[in-house]
């Protein structure tokens, strides 16, 4: 069974990122998974060509600290020749309504003056990085279930009119995923490409800072410490940061606090904890580049050699070479 997620560097992990995806990828996965650092989804937008590099750089350092077998985890570039040739023969699998279609490519471009092509055709990409791996499963949040589902509908059309080439992937919601809301806003979701960073606590923030964004989070003014997500979005969202930190349960942690002060303090304090190793083992890894690129060679080497023999059934089968 092969599972594969991933994460884009188009900012700092943050610690939704961590709880909600990458400490999970850590417990949960095995060497046989693949965790892409999706460097190549990070240029749909705006990109800066040094920053990308080593925002690529830092969440490779991020994964393996935080205990993500270094087997599993591979730069989608060090694959972009062969998703190149994947890509484009799913773009002739696929049609411009189906792209068009997607929720996230609507989101994304309204009110922007200049789209580049590429945010349309990203989700083709992505089929691409699922089908070339032969995943069978696909842990994503609900944001992307469109997404894996256009996945789906290529593989079925590219098998039925060329030839069985690719297995067809299945999404997977993971039941009890932490959603981490922004701490200054808490109706949006924490992002690591958010504009303001005030409400985002990073994985490699120092520890003060990380104090810092968590005192000043937003809360309300009914000075009751309850778990109700839906009137106390703010104090729930604490709650369930501190229940994700600890292991509780946010209802039961709510009866353990006093008041705003002392649930703030708590919250950081679990959270410097949390996040201490998976620091302090991204900067020894930064600080030591050949282990570093030790890994993403070597990764990269897997995922190539496992994808060889269908990236060439498929372009055969389709009438190349
Ligand atoms: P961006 O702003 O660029 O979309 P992001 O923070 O949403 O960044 P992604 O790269 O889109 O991060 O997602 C990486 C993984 O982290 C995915 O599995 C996603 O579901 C998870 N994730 C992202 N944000 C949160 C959050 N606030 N809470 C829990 N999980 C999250
Ligand atoms: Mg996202």
């Amino acid at each position: 069974m092969i599972r594969l997620s991933a994460i884009t560097p188009s900012g700092h992990v943050q610690l939704g990122n961590y709880l909600g995806a990458v400490r999970r990828w850590a417990a949960e996965g095995t060497d046989e998974d693949v965790y892409f650092i999706s460097d190549l989804h990070a240029m749909t937008s705006s990109h800066n060509a040094s920053r990308l590099r080593s925002l690529t750089r830092e969440q490779l350092a991020v994964l393996i600290a935080a205990g993500v077998d270094p087997r599993s985890v591979a730069v989608q570039s060090d694959l972009v020749r062969e998703l190149g040739a994947l890509t484009w023969v799913l773009e002739c699998t696929c049609t411009y309504g189906e792209a068009a279609r997607m929720i996230q490519f609507k989101e994304k471009s309204e009110g922007r003056s200049s789209v580049r092509l590429s945010l349309l055709t990203y989700p083709v990409l992505m089929a691409a990085d699922i089908l070339l791996q032969g995943a069978n499963e696909v842990p994503v949040g609900d944001d992307q279930l469109q997404h894996v589902e256009l996945a789906r509908v290529l593989a079925r059309r590219f098998n039925g009119t060329y030839g069985e080439v690719f297995t067809v992937p299945r999404a997977v919601v993971p039941p009890t995923a932490a959603r981490v809301r922004d701490l200054a806003d808490p109706t949006r979701k924490m992002a690591k490409s958010a504009q303001d960073a005030a409400g985002t606590v990073f994985v490699l923030d120092p520890p003060d800072l990380v104090r810092r964004k968590i005192q000043r989070a937003v809360t309300d003014d009914r000075a009751e410490v309850r778990y109700a997500p839906d009137e106390q979005p703010g104090v729930a969202n604490l709650l369930e940061i501190l229940a994700a930190c600890t292991g509780k349960d946010p209802k039961e942690l709510a009866g353990t606090v006093q008041g705003y002060a002392e649930l703030k303090e708590v919250t950081a304090e679990a959270v410097i904890e949390e996040l201490r190793p998976v620091r302090e083992g991204t900067r020894r890894l930064l600080d030591d580049p050949a282990e570093l690129d030790r890994a993403r060679a070597h990764g990269a080497e897997r995922s190539r050699d496992r994808c060889a023999h269908r990236l060439d059934a498929a372009l055969r089968v389709s009438g190349l070479g």
